[in-house]
C-alpha cells in the first residue's frame, strides 16, 4: 500500500523524519499539512472492554493495531492491552504512520490550535488563502475539534482570536474590512447558516474566473470584534442539522464551512497601495458512516448515504490529487457539492491544514484505518500559494479623498502627542490655489506627506508605550477566552 510502512519488526521510538509542515518554494509549492488527533475513549467504548488500536510513539509517529508483544510495557501487570477483549476481523496489523503531528488522547483544545492552526492567522493577513478542515468518522471528534463544547471553545474560536489579536497588532498602520459567511451542505443542498429566511433555503454554487467560486446569495457579514463573530458563529451553530446517530448523539449530518474574508490597504492614503485580500475557510465536515453497522433507517440512512456520496467524492479527490504528479489526473471536483466548495482548499491557491479524527478503540477499526489512509494520502497533496496582492493606482478623483484620510491620520497623530509629554506639532498650512486643480491636489499631498512624516518621528515614544497597553489588552482577552462559556450545539 503506497505510503503506508508495514511494520515487521518491532516497533522503535525513532522518530521518523517528516518534512516540515507549509515549506513553501521559490515558486509557491507547498504540502499540505496533515495533523491527527486521537480522541479519549468514550464510556461506552471503554465498558465494552473492546482493545485500544492506536498507539502514540512520538509526536509524529503512531501505530495503528500494534502487536501487543511489541509494546514496551506488554509485560507489565497494568498493561491494559492484556485485559482487553480480542480483536475481531483484524486485517491491517502493525502499521506504522507519520503526520505532521499527532495529538494523543490528552492533547487539549489549545495544544491542537498551537501547533496547527496559529500561524494560519498570519499567513491569512499576508493575503494568503488558508483552508482547515476536520476529517475523520461520526463520533470521532471533529465537531469537537473543530468547535468545541462549552467551556472548552475549539480550532475556530482560538483562530479567530489570534486573527484578531495579530489585527489589532497592525490597525496603526493598517486598514481591516472582515467579513464572514457560515453555510452547511446537507443532502446536497447548500444553505444559508446565518439567513435561513431565503426562499427555498437551496443556495447555488457559481464559478467564475475573476471570483472563483462563490455561493450565490450566500449573506457576508461584517462583526467588528471578535467576540461579535463568535456571535455569529454561535448562531448559525444552531441553525445546522444535527440529529442523533448510533455512533454520536448530537451527530452532525451535515458539512459546515465557515468563511472569513480579510481585505486590507495601508493606513496611510496615498496616490498608489497595495491591497490584499485572503479567505479563510474553516470546515466541520459530517462524519463517515456505514450502513452496514448502523441502525439507521428512513430519513437518516438517506442522509447518510449522501454524506458518504460527498465524502466518496473527497476521497477520490484526494487519491487523485495525491497521484497528480504530472497534472494530466482529472480530479472529480465536480461529483459532489463539498468537492466543489473545497476545490480551492484541496488543489488550488490555498494552505491547507487537515485535521484527521480517530477514536484509540477496536470498535472502529475499520474507520480508524480508512482515516489514517485517507490522511497518510493527503500528505501528498500539494498546492500552490500566491499572495493575493493587488497595486492600486488611484485616479486623480481620489486624490481628495487622499487628502482627507490623510489630514485626519495628522489629526489623530496630533491628538495622541497631546496625550503624551511632547510639544504640539506646528498647524498644517493650506496650499496656495492654483489654476490646475490636479496640480494642487498633488502640491498639497506631498506636504501633508511631509508633515505626517515629522509627526511620525514624535510618535516614535508613544508607539512603545501603546503597545505595551495593546499587550495588555491583549493578555485580557485572552484571559476572558478562557471564561467564555460557548453554547456551541451540535
Ligand atoms: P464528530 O463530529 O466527529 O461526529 P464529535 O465531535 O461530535 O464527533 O464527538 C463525539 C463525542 O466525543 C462528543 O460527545 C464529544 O464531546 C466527544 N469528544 C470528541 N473528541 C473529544 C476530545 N478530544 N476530548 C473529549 N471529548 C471528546
Ligand atoms: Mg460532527
Amino acid at each position: 500500500m503506497a505510503g503506508l510502512i508495514q511494520v515487521r519488526e518491532r516497533p522503535r521510538t525513532a522518530p521518523v523524519t517528516t518534512t516540515p509542515s507549509y515549506t513553501i518554494t521559490d515558486n509557491g509549492n507547498t504540502t499540505m499539512k496533515v495533523v491527527v488527533r486521537i480522541r479519549p475513549e468514550s464510556q461506552a467504548e471503554s465498558s465494552s472492554g473492546a482493545a485500544i488500536i492506536t498507539r502514540v510513539l512520538d509526536s509524529h509517529v503512531l501505530v495503528f493495531d500494534p502487536k501487543p508483544e511489541n509494546l514496551p510495557s506488554f509485560n507489565s501487570p497494568l498493561n491494559i492491552f492484556k485485559k482487553r477483549a480480542p480483536i475481531l476481523g483484524r486485517k491491517h496489523r502493525d502499521l506504522r504512520f507519520a503526520f505532521d503531528r499527532i495529538f494523543d488522547e490528552t492533547s487539549t483544545q489549545r495544544d491542537v490550535f498551537e501547533e496547527s492552526t496559529k500561524n494560519i492567522a498570519e499567513s491569512v493577513l499576508d493575503g494568503v488563502n488558508c483552508s482547515v478542515f476536520a476529517y475523520g468518522a461520526t463520533g470521532a471528534g471533529k465537531t469537537h475539534t473543530m468547535l468545541g463544547a462549552a467551556g472548552s471553545p475549539g480550532v475556530i474560536f482560538h483562530t479567530m482570536l489570534e486573527l484578531y489579536r495579530c489585527i489589532g497588532r497592525l490597525k496603526d498602520e493598517k486598514c481591516f474590512e472582515v467579513a464572514v459567511s457560515y453555510c452547511e451542505v446537507y443532502n446536497e443542498t447548500i444553505r444559508d447558516l446565518l439567513n435561513c429566511t431565503i426562499d427555498g433555503g437551496s443556495l447555488e454554487l457559481r464559478e467564475d474566473s475573476k471570483h472563483g467560486l462563490v455561493v450565490s446569495r450566500l449573506s457576508r457579514h461584517q462583526p467588528k470584534t471578535a467576540e461579535e463573530l463568535l456571535g455569529m458563529l454561535e448562531s448559525g451553530n444552531k441553525n445546522r442539522t444535527q440529529h442523533p446517530t448510533d455512533a454520536n448523539a448530537t451527530s452532525s449530518r451535515s458539512h459546515a464551512v465557515f468563511q472569513v474574508y480579510v481585505h486590507q490597504r495601508p493606513r496611510t492614503a496615498a496616490i498608489t497601495a497595495q491591497m490584499t485580500c485572503a479567505k479563510l475557510s474553516l470546515i466541520d465536515l459530517a462524519g463517515s458512516e456505514r450502513a452496514t453497522v448502523t441502525t439507521n433507517r428512513g430519513a437518516r440512512l438517506r442522509e447518510g448515504a449522501n454524506i458518504n456520496k460527498s465524502l466518496l467524492a473527497l476521497g477520490n479527490c484526494i487519491n487523485a490529487l495525491a497521484e497528480n504528479k504530472t497534472k494530466s489526473v482529472h480530479i472529480p471536483y465536480r461529483n459532489s457539492k463539498l468537492t466543489r466548495l473545497l476545490k480551492d482548499s484541496l488543489g488550488g491557491n490555498c494552505r491547507t491544514v487537515m485535521i484527521a479524527n480517530i477514536s484509540p478503540s477496536s470498535l472502529t477499526y475499520e474507520d480508524t484505518y480508512n482515516t489514517l489512509k485517507y490522511a497518510d494520502r493527503a500528505k501528498q497533496i500539494k498546492t500552490k500559494v500566491v499572495r493575493n496582492v493587488l497595486n492600486v493606482e488611484f485616479h486623480v478623483s481620489r486624490y481628495r479623498v487622499i487628502v482627507h484620510e490623510l489630514q485626519q491620520e495628522i489629526a489623530e497623530l496630533k491628538c495622541k502627542l497631546a496625550d503624551g509629554i511632547k510639544p504640539p506639532p506646528p498647524v498644517v498650512k493650506q496650499p496656495p490655489e492654483t489654476s490646475d486643480e490636479s496640480k494642487r491636489l498633488q502640491d498639497l499631498v506631498r506636504r501633508v506627506y511631509g508633515e505626517r512624516l515629522r509627526l511620525r518621528k514624535h510618535m516614535v515614544d508613544l508607539d512603545t508605550q501603546e503597545r505595551e497597553t495593546l499587550l495588555r489588552i491583549c493578555r485580557k482577552v485572552d484571559q476572558n477566552a478562557a471564561y467564555y462559556i460557548s453554547p456551541f450545539q451540535l
